[in-house]
């Protein structure tokens, strides 16, 4: 070869240099050099060099002009990997979400990535085919492998070891023997597409209505955000699904967001009475071999539906046209750690990239989506009466200060006899308490000694069917002693107070007939068990159904017409800003289980507060006056949406350091008068896994670019060292 050609082929080699981004906590791109005959292009997924090992990255851009004097000391980048490239749009939404919620765009790539080890192509699975004479030794094991392949079909040799009730190793030695062979398996055929025409329900005329809207949306293609606001039971679901049906014609993906709790088989089932197959699932518990496949099928437009969890919203789609966020007001959305970031927000913001539509489907929107739809910024489409002429339930108030439940019982004589006639008429009831385990609180009768977290500002929680006393911050649990630690009293400790298992000793006492069960997250072992157990509610082998919040989310029981909120004001005073709004989204769910299918559905709040507004609302069943009076009092203070938030949350081992540091920050914040800096307070958690913890709130106005103002304040300011932590909360949920 000609010298002076491969020198000019180098000079050009020179010029191809990428930036690329990898999925660990840091920010910036990095360059690599692209070895000959490798083609690039943004979005491309690649293994690079990273210290000693080689990662995954993703080309983030081509750089041109990159600097000579480095050129030679970057490294080439390793291989290119067999997978679509993920799209501008994605990549978009990336940079848009670490801009805003200060994170490292490393990290937000990550969730991208999501997809487990199996990255490539799927592994080849091995088959097992019957070519030979039995072997000369033929134990009833190998009998049975005989028996199950004697159809001389090639077999996939687990499920083969499986059928047989034997292990692979029995299989490999027939291999050894030649009675079997092995041969590669053909790829596992595509799922079959969900049906757009498979079964479309009647609709009502109301109903028809909002799926003209939902359709219109749909085809229009472009971004829209809708509002589908139906009272519990009017059909949303069946509403959104015309939207996705015709998502699915024009041959895009729609992606379903749930609250994780909520995604139950009961869901999936309906999808599939409405589109013949069950949709593709996204959430924490897949197996990582389907999370793979999922993972693939998505990026290669193989999934025209999605149905997950928060994360799903970070998947790599190949033709995404429609997002659909349900319980849109559900506090889940919010992710607390790592990345912190509102999935329904981001959700909207990922449509706005993509230019598609949005539908938030909610019975109880959230302050901020309800003044986005006043305002026309969202289309409000309405569904104001349930499906089947059911009636909304009846709402009463309880007084526990004249309605007195006996000592050391929580459930008020007039509930006892509701519950009893419901049960007596064959009908469910739910007693709600959002209070997982026995008793928030053991104390010893004889000196008053508290059992506290000995690393958290928390008293430990009674759990009386894991016979340990827990921490529900940290984790931390010990034993329940029989003898104070204090004062060495034997037998002197009392629980006080009702978690949900003390509930069920008071109802297996009132009504020892009835069957009862415990719905709590603590008590569910995985969303398998949480899908059976719920399934034994739906056909009616409770009778007594006792939960948390996790009862509270999108299930229809068909025979539960009673709902008991045990202590209803449980909500009200814990210092978070959007109390009165959780307390009446919250209560209304739970109370909307109730009557869906036959017979009056109705609701009975155990309050020692009746004139506060939310219960007032609540039993007048008048929703205008809580939006009204909601909304009024957050544009006063200038609470989002009419302001915005965002908590500096500083911890540390000793309490100086984090109360020192937290004043120094407060020190730097610069000057602006559009932002009102608060704090530095201490935490209402003030400590947590032994770290105190101090909060800032910064308050800004509702139009300010309050992460530009934070990155700049916490650009100039030192960083936090040692022990010393700093988070970053923009929109905080959480204020504890
Ligand atoms: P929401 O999500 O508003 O609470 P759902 O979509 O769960 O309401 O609907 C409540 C019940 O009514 C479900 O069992 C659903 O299958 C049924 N339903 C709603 N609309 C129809 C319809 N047009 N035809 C048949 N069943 C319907
Ligand atoms: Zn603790």
């Amino acid at each position: 070869m000609d010298p002076s050609t491969r020198t000019g082929i180098s000079a050009t080699a020179s010029a191809r240099v990428v930036d690329v981004l990898v999925p660990v906590a840091l920010d910036q791109t990095y360059s690599y050099r692209v070895p000959r005959g490798m083609e690039l292009e943004a979005g491309d997924l690649i293994g690079v060099p990273l210290g000693p090992r080689e990662v995954l990255g993703v080309v983030w851009a081509k750089n041109p002009n990159p600097d000579p004097r480095l050129h030679n000391r970057l490294k080439d980048v390793g291989e290119k990997l067999d997978i679509p490239p993920l799209k501008a749009e994605l990549r978009a939404m990336v940079d848009w979400v670490a801009n805003y919620t200060l994170s490292p765009r490393g990290m937000v790539l990550r969730m991208c990535l999501r997809m487990g080890e199996d990255l490539g192509p799927e592994r080849v699975r091995v088959g097992v085919r019957l070519v030979g004479d039995p072997p000369r030794r033929l134990t009833p094991a190998r009998r049975r492998v005989i028996d199950v392949l004697s159809d001389h079909l090639l077999h996939g040799k687990s499920e083969a070891a499986k059928a047989a009730g034997v292990s692979t190793s029995v299989i490999d030695g027939l291999v050894d023997e030649g009675t079997l062979a092995t041969e590669p398996m053909p790829p596992a055929p595509p799922p079959p597409a969900p049906d757009p025409a498979y079964a479309q329900p009647e609709f009502t005329r109301q109903q028809r209505a909002a799926v003209d809207g939902m359709r219109a949306l749909a085809a229009n293609g472009t971004f829209h955000v809708a509002l589908l606001d139906g009272v519990t039971g009017s059909g949303k679901t069946e509403v959104y699904f015309e939207a996705v049906a015709e998502t699915m014609r024009r041959g895009k993906q729609s992606l379903i967001l749930m609250p994780e709790i909520a995604l139950t088989g009961q869901f999936l089932d309906r999808f599939a009475q409405r589109f013949g197959v069950r949709p593709i699932e996204w959430h924490s518990e897949l197996t990582p071999r389907t999370r793979a496949r999922n993972w693939a099928a998505i990026a290669a437009g193989e999934a025209p539906v999605v149905v997950g969890a928060r994360s799903a919203l970070f998947l790599p789609y190949a033709k995404l046209g429609l997002i659909v966020v349900d319980e849109e007001h559900d506090q889940a959305y919010k992710q607390e750690d790592g990345v912190r970031y509102h999935a329904r927000d981001m959700a909207v913001v990922r449509a706005h990239i993509a230019r598609i539509p949005i539908v938030l489907a909610s019975a109880t929107p959230s302050i901020e989506t309800e003044v986005n739809a006043r305002k026309g910024r969202y289309q409000r489409i309405e569904l104001s009466s349930r499906f089947g002429g059911q009636h909304m339930p009846h709402i009463e108030a309880i007084d526990l200060r004249r309605e007195v439940p006996p000592r050391g019982r929580f459930i008020s004589p007039r509930l006892a006899g509701e519950i009893r006639s419901a049960i007596e008429r064959r009908e469910q009831a739910l007693l709600f308490l959002n209070r997982r385990g026995y008793a928030p609180l053991t104390l010893c009768r004889a000196c008053g000694h508290r059992f506290a977290c000995t690393i958290c500002d928390a008293w430990l929680v009674d759990h009386r069917f894991r016979q340990r006393l827990v921490c529900h911050h940290c984790g931390f649990s010990m034993p329940r002693p029989h003898v104070c630690p204090n004062c060495a009293a034997e037998e002197s400790l009392v629980a006080v107070g009702p978690g949900v298992e003390r509930l069920q000793e008071e109802a297996a006492a009132l009504f020892p007939e009835a069957r009862t069960m415990v719905l709590s997250s603590d008590l569910i072992t995985s969303i398998d068990t949480m899908r059976s157990e719920l399934n034994e509610i739906a056909e009616g082998r409770v009778d007594i159904i006792i939960g948390t919040q996790l009862v509270a989310k999108g299930h229809n029981f068909p025979r539960l017409n009673l709902v008991g909120v045990v202590d209803a004001d449980l909500g009200l005073s814990n210092g978070d800003p959007r109390a009165a709004e959780r307390t009446w989204q919250l209560l209304n769910q739970v109370i909307g289980r109730a009557g869906r299918d036959q017979g009056r559905g109705v609701g009975y709040l155990q309050t020692h507060q009746p004139e506060h507004p939310v219960m007032k609302a609540l039993v007048a069943c008048d929703r205008e006056a809580f939006y009204a009076s909601e909304i009024e009092a957050r544009e006063r203070t200038l609470y989002p949406p009419f302001g915005r938030l965002a908590s500096l949350i500083v911890s540390a081992g000793d309490r100086s350091s984090a109360e020192g540091f937290a004043r120094r920050l407060v020190g730097l914040a610069p000057r602006d008068e559009r932002v009102q800096v608060l704090g530095p307070a201490e935490a209402p958690l003030a400590v947590i896994k032994g770290r105190y913890r101090f909060r800032l709130l910064v308050k800004s106005a509702r139009g300010f670019d309050l992460s530009e103002y934070l990155r700049q304040w916490l650009a100039a300011a030192p960083r936090p060292k040692g022990n010393l932590k700093l988070e970053v909360d923009v929109d905080p949920q959480s204020f504890f």
